[in-house]
């Protein structure tokens, strides 16, 4: 794999860049020495004259697995994967058997437990159940508006059997501001009702009987097995995990339970929790979804997305 080495390592190298990260580890070479592949990820390109060097026909770049198209760009306005915006595309997908990527994934666990020790849910919860519900309401919007409105809905409805007692449409004037407010309010009413008269008023410990409550999906039960309870059962994809798998390299699927079990297969059981706290992290101070901040990412001699923006 080609590419800029991270900016510490520039440091230390200075003048130089990563030419490959393969069998042997890294090999640095002259700056400026660069393959010629590289030249199809980039998104400020304007000539549409390859280069000398390129291949007649779509070759495919060794960075992103992106293939350059013969279409002029007028005449392209069907949006897919492979149109999409370079910092939006996966890496090509990895042999995770290989010993080599299980070193690899080692690194990138062991620089997120380096970098983000304390990470933890940035939803504020006193309790499982005031955690299922913020996690409920932080669905298509950010932990910090939930964190804002959640204070008066948890004073106002304290647990579950408040809330199984709800009228629904009070319920939605304290969670209109997060979005989708109707279908939400819904949900954790009817998730409320549920713990109250089927589970005592006590949030269940099982992700079989957590996504029969409404509103409630693998991302959310992991969230609560994880953060309330403790328990490594999964790990949540939210939209960073998405981004950060795809860019790292370390799943080639778009859908999330498919995801979660690429990463399942990936780390061990005891770190679950934490990695999706971490790359969360990661995804929300570093890895941003349009403009990740690849120059100053611990993580770049690792990822073979880095410089995609
Ligand atoms: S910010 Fe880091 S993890 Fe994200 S694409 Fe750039 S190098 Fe990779």
């Amino acid at each position: 794999m080609w590419g800029p080495i991270g900016p510490n390592e520039g440091q230390r190298n200075a003048g130089m860049v990563l030419l490959r990260y393969g069998a042997t580890g890294f090999t640095l070479g002259p700056l400026g020495q660069r393959p010629p592949s590289l030249d199809y990820c980039r998104s400020k390109r304007t000539d549409s004259t390859p280069p000398p060097h390129a291949p007649p026909r779509r070759a495919a770049c060794l960075t992103c697995g992106a293939r350059k198209s013969n279409r002029s760009p007028v005449a392209t306005t069907r949006k897919s994967a492979k149109d999409a915006a370079p910092s939006q595309r996966s890496a090509p997908a990895r042999n995770p058997d290989s010993a080599h990527e299980a070193e690899r994934v080692a690194a990138i666990a062991d620089a997120l437990q380096a970098l983000y020790p304390e990470a933890h849910c940035e939803l504020d919860f006193q309790d499982p159940f005031q955690l299922l519900v913020a996690t409920i309401l932080s669905a298509q919007s950010t932990d910090k508006m939930v964190n804002a409105i959640t204070p008066a809905l948890f004073a106002r409805f304290p647990d579950a059997a408040a809330l199984a007692a709800a009228d629904v449409a009070e319920v939605e004037r304290l969670v209109a501001k997060t979005g989708f407010f109707r279908q939400k309010a819904k949900n954790i009413v009817g998730a409320a009702r549920i713990i109250a008269r089927e589970h005592g008023g006590v949030v269940p410990r099982t992700m079989e009987e957590l996504v029969k409550l409404p509103g409630v999906a693998r991302k959310t039960g992991n969230v609560v097995l994880g953060s309330a309870y403790g328990m490594n059962e999964g790990i949540a994809v939210d939209t960073h995990v998405m981004r950060l798998a795809g860019r790292l390299a370390l799943s080639s699927e778009s859908d999330p339970p498919k995801i979660e079990q690429d990463l399942l297969r990936l780390f061990p059981r005891e770190r679950w929790t934490m990695i999706g706290h971490q790359l969360i992290w990661h995804g929300r101070r570093v890895c941003f979804a349009r403009k990740p901040a690849c120059e100053s990412c611990t993580l770049a001699p690792l990822c073979p997305s880095r410089g995609i923006a």
